[in-house]
């Protein structure tokens, strides 16, 4: 039982399923991998399971976080990419090892070498984050309209409208906000 850290949040994209462990950058910050466990139970949720995590891989892999938030924020807004999160997303890439495999059932699957699979599980990450940056996937990188989160995300709907990183949590809150202050705008309305 670890009820006491934050539920993650689960996208259907690597990357910004990684760069959504912290959430709310810009109010008060939830860190969903505060412990290198914690980044052990995400990988594997993700088909990146590995047997441990050491602090300095935990550190490792939230430098890649926020490197991949940082450039796939510049993306977003069609500004130039900073040339430090590209150095890590770069190394992170170039020193992964693993390897794709197709299953019998016909669905890829990561294998991480047994030298270092969290650094082999963060080239996977990396490269996911390079894939969509670089454009090379059907969809559009979008900040989240939620001031207190600006996410970055990955718009796959066919219109390109979405708002927000997620449609549970700010997505939610703001239907939330916007129906109360619609009722205090017009308090003898009777719905
Ligand atoms: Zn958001």
């Amino acid at each position: 039982m670890r009820a006491e850290f934050p539920d993650f949040r689960l996208g259907n994209v690597l990357a910004t399923s990684f760069t959504g462990t912290l959430s709310e950058r810009h109010g008060n910050a939830v860190e969903r991998i505060p412990t290198p466990h914690r980044l052990v139970d995400w990988l594997a949720v993700n088909g990146l399971a590995v047997a441990s995590c050491t602090t300095a891989q935990l550190d490792l892999a939230r430098e890649l976080r926020e490197s991949i938030h940082v450039a796939a924020t510049a993306a977003a807004v069609q500004d130039a990419l900073p040339a430090s999160a590209l150095r890590v997303i770069n190394d992170r890439s170039a020193q992964g090892r693993a390897a794709a495999v197709l299953t019998p059932e016909g669905e890829r699957r990561w294998l991480l070498g047994s030298a270092s699979p969290v650094e082999d599980a963060l080239g996977v990450i990396a490269a996911d984050a390079i894939s969509v940056i670089a454009g090379e996937r059907d969809g559009k990188l979008a900040l989240c309209a939620s001031p207190t989160c600006r996410a970055a995300f990955f718009d796959t709907s066919r219109s390109r409208t979405r708002k927000w990183c997620d449609m549970n949590t700010c997505g939610n809150r703001q239907k939330k906000a916007r129906f109360h202050a619609n009722r205090r705008a017009a308090p003898g309305s009777a719905d």
